[in-house]
């Protein structure tokens, strides 16, 4: 598990900037999803060596009315359910009406809450900061998250408290052994004996309820880990076919055929625990409703995560003809950067199509797991390099030299070259399509790694 951190601050303030900064890809990993780069809430935070999941809760102003008032309700429900709270404040500006509003409202949680005075680059740090300490919520840090002054020390007063509740928050160092096969075999045998772990996520009243009752059909289930609080999942185990899964409940199913009446508070955080948690990731879409920002940004989530994706549009009984090709033109244009995600229309409510899901699982994660070897990966990049040769870079050839397995689920390619570092990303994404093709992966994301030398 991960912890969370909620950055919250009204509008302008610098909240994306510095949420970017957390977030952009470390290493030349290729992992982009053109198409899914607008709206990024929920984030996987790599950075100085800490992991951590980073929610930009948008801007609120402190004195919403109507549909912003539900939006910043919206918003304070991921700060109170954060780990820590990130409250950040515009150095320039001083303190405002809003800040103080929204100080208000922070000081009756009973969280870590840290202010965060951004933007103080050409100011005297510690004069402007010192401005804030009228917000009464203690000690102010100062940052310019635009130009990354004053973020790891940042990280390192508040994420350092939570190293023995979440180890985790430490990012492992990059074990790639280049020339250990033996520890890639070992891996895979590994994910070969696990149940398979699916989160069946997506927004309220989509019908992941009524799936997971259906997924769990006459099966003896053993239900564990009871929640402790809204922020955590119920995790299932069940069998079929001699295949054990783990159903990662994100929505509330106590027991077979009762759906606790008391309606859950849907809450992104447990969704993002879950989807870290897994290796397949359902995501649940209401063909009645519209494909909306919440079903990208969660796709894009568990994108960038590494998990496996499978789609279920579910609602798909009684619709007509018309609505159906509707829901499908916008399936292809919305979610068109997926499109290595198998999609099943179902129907939850009568379980038409339902059982088809589990073979879409089971070959997502074959997928993500599947052992490839050395020989065989450092082949089809020739043969991708033959078809279509690398471009010339300052009058030299970028030259691709050899490929091995670095890693699975998400299956991490290692290719080995000269000049890797210039290659274009429209090639990156050639070799990553050749490598889909040719070893037929399906429904998981694959990344590549560039290495320069031999
Ligand atoms: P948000 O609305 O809170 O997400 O704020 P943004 O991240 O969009 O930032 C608002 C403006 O502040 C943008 O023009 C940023 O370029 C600028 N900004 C953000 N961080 C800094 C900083 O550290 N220093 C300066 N000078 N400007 C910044
Ligand atoms: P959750 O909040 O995502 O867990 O959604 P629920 O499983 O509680 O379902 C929300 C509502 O949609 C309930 O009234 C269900 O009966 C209904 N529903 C779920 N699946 C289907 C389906 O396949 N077809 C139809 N017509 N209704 C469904």
């Amino acid at each position: 598990m991960l912890p969370v951190v909620a950055l919250v601050g009204r509008p302008n303030v610098g909240k994306s900037t510095l949420f970017n900064r957390l977030t952009r890809t470390r290493d030349a990993l290729v992992a982009d999803f053109p198409g899914l780069t607008r709206d990024r809430k929920y984030g996987q935070a790599n950075y100085e060596g800490y992991q951590f999941i980073v929610i930009d809760t948008g801007g609120i102003q402190g004195d919403e009315q109507g549909i912003d008032l539900h939006m910043a309700k919206q918003s304070l429900q991921a700060v109170d359910e954060a780990d820590i709270v990130l409250f950040l404040v515009d150095a320039r500006d001083g303190i405002t009406a809003a800040d103080l509003s929204i100080a208000e409202h922070l000081r009756r949680q009973q969280k870590d809450i840290w202010v965060v005075a951004n933007k103080v680059d050409g100011l005297d740090a510690d004069a402007a900061a010192a401005d804030f300490y009228e917000l009464g919520l203690g000690e102010v840090y100062h940052i310019a998250a635009a130009h990354g002054r004053g973020v790891n020390q940042l990280l390192n007063r508040t994420l350092e408290p939570l190293r023995e509740s979440y180890p985790e928050v430490i990012a492992p160092a990059r074990e790639v052994d280049d020339e250990d096969e033996a520890s890639m075999i070992r891996q895979a045998e590994y994910y070969a004996d696990q149940p398979i772990k699916i989160a069946i996520i997506g927004r309220p009243n989509v019908g992941k309820s009524t799936l997971t009752n259906r997924l769990l059909g006459e099966e003896r289930v053993v239900v564990y880990d009871m929640p402790g609080t809204t922020r955590d999942s119920i995790y299932i185990d069940m069998e079929r076919d001699g295949q054990k899964y783990t159903l990662i409940d994100t929505a509330g199913v106590r027991k077979r055929g009762r759906i606790d009446l008391a309606v859950e508070k849907f809450s992104v955080i447990k969704t993002l625990q879950a989807i870290e948690d897994a290796n397949v990731v359902m995501l649940v879409i209401d063909a009645r409703d519209q494909i909306s920002d919440q079903d990208l940004s969660l796709l894009g989530f568990a994108l960038n995560a590494g998990r496996s994706i499978v789609i279920t549009v579910n609602k798909w009984d009684g619709l007509e003809q018309d609505a159906k090709d509707w829901v499908k033109q916008e399936l292809d244009r919305r979610l068109g950067f997926a499109d290595f995600a198998r999609t099943h229309f179902i129907s939850a409510l009568h379980g038409t199509n339902v059982g088809h899901l589990f073979g879409s699982v089971k070959e997502a994660y074959a997928s993500a797991t599947q052992r490839v070897g050395t020989a065989q990966l450092t082949q089809i990049m020739e043969m991708a390099q033959d078809d279509h040769q690398p471009p010339l870079v300052r009058g030299r050839r970028v030259k691709l030299k050899y490929a091995h397995a670095g890693g699975y689920n998400p299956p991490l390619i290692v290719i080995h070259g000269n000049q890797v570092d210039s290659l274009p990303n429209s090639y990156k994404r050639y070799l990553m399509n050749y490598f889909r093709r040719a070893l037929k992966v399906m429904g998981t994301p694959i990344k590549i790694e560039f290495r320069e030398g031999a």
